[in-house]
């Protein structure tokens, strides 16, 4: 039997152990990646603590949420997805069942998981035992329907990038954000926030307007488009009356909370009162605290306020092509490269909050 390296959780909140298994066989239909790089991102820590309310993996489980390789064995007979494509493998699975499934909406699946992470019901984690491979191990499994093609313009370091970048542009298109947009980044220097402003650059958005703490992080942010970004690091002047100040008094047409696990609720709220008249919230974040809403400003405003939950193919072929014609310009993330043994080094870098602009990745082949 052909073998491979992986790294697998044996209990939560301990460090992965480096196991050599079975290489994966694909079942039927489906594909075998070799994977390149799999991405590591602030909230992996949390998850894998196994404290909160995602559910995990049978252990010893092969983590990995991001993954990005290039395809070396494909079904026979179809030409979509050959052998030697490179692909991004969008962890999201849905059970094709409930009723959302079957009316077409699997994003809104009861019962969906994100595999090498976690079920988001008990349900929803025994799909994980059909796609077991997380992205840090050196071969995975997917259905052709799992995979994204990316062109040669966009790196697998960059593609292993594409989950938060995709929970970020999902966020931007529920908001209509396009050219004439304004909108506004609450966390805009963490791995979300920094996405979400790569992205609307790429869209045409007018003005985007962010805030957080990385100082470094924001200027280097404003440099990208000094005429279209205006960043705040929090403290340096009182939210609303900045935000109130940069819109002329009108507010933004669209907020986008891309807090970080436990961030404080409060400048939320204050941003919120910055909304202009009909528009929208949408909420990518992991605020852990209740947001106070006045459903009267809701009403008179015309306001809405939406979560969104990770992105389809569609988004994700999107982004691979702006990428490729160079409207998303994804060199501005910098690649922190660790080889499979370093993964746990990775993790504990990552909890230092080094800021959205560089890009933690562990290439398997290294
Ligand atoms: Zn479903």
């Amino acid at each position: 039997m052909a073998k491979m390296r992986a790294a697998r959780l044996y209990e939560p909140g301990q460090p992965f152990h480096i196991d050599e298994i079975e290489r994966p066989e694909p079942r039927s239909g489906d594909l075998l990646v070799k994977v390149k790089a799999c991405g590591i991102i602030p909230n992996m820590n949390a998850i894998v603590s196994g404290k909160y309310w995602h559910h995990l993996p049978p252990m010893p489980a092969i983590i990995g949420l991001d993954a990005a390789g290039v395809v070396v064995k494909a079904p026979m007979g179809r030409a979509d997805i050959g052998e030697g494509d490179r692909v991004y493998i969008n962890p999201f699975l849905n059970c094709g069942q409930c009723y959302y499934c079957r009316s077409g909406a699997p994003t809104l699946c009861a019962d969906a998981a994100l595999r090498g992470y976690f079920g988001f019901t008990p349900r929803g984690a025994k799909l994980l035992q059909d796609y077991p491979y997380g992205g840090l191990a050196e071969y995975l499994t997917a259905a052709p329907s799992h995979v994204v093609k990316l062109p040669q313009e966009v790196t697998f370091e960059q593609g292993a990038r594409f989950g938060y970048l995709g929970t970020s542009f999902a966020a931007l298109r529920r908001g209509a954000a396009g050219p004439g947009s304004w909108i506004a980044i609450h966390g805009m220097t963490g791995t979300l926030g920094v996405g979400a402003v790569l992205l609307a650059l790429g869209m045409g958005v007018s003005r985007i307007l962010g805030w957080g703490r990385n100082r470094e992080v924001l200027a280097r942010l404003k440099t990208l488009s000094p005429r279209r970004v205006d960043t705040l690091a929090l403290g340096d002047a009182p939210l609303k009356h900045w935000l109130r100040e940069r819109t002329e008094g009108v507010g933004v047409d669209l907020l986008i909370d891309c807090s970080g696990r436990g961030g404080p609720a409060a400048p939320v709220a204050e941003a919120v009162d910055c909304l202009k008249r009909g528009g929208v919230m949408v909420n990518i974040g992991a605020l852990a605290e209740p947001l106070a809403l006045n459903p009267t400003q809701f009403m008179t405003g015309a306001l809405q306020y939406r979560g969104s939950n990770w992105f389809t193919n569609a988004d994700a072929a999107l982004m691979a092509d702006m990428a490729r014609v160079g409207a998303l310009d994804l060199s501005h993330l910098e690649p922190r490269i660790y080889r499979l043994e370093q993964v746990n080094q990775a993790l504990a870098d990552i909890k230092q909050r080094p800021g959205g602009l560089l890009n933690f990745i562990v290439a398997l082949d290294a």
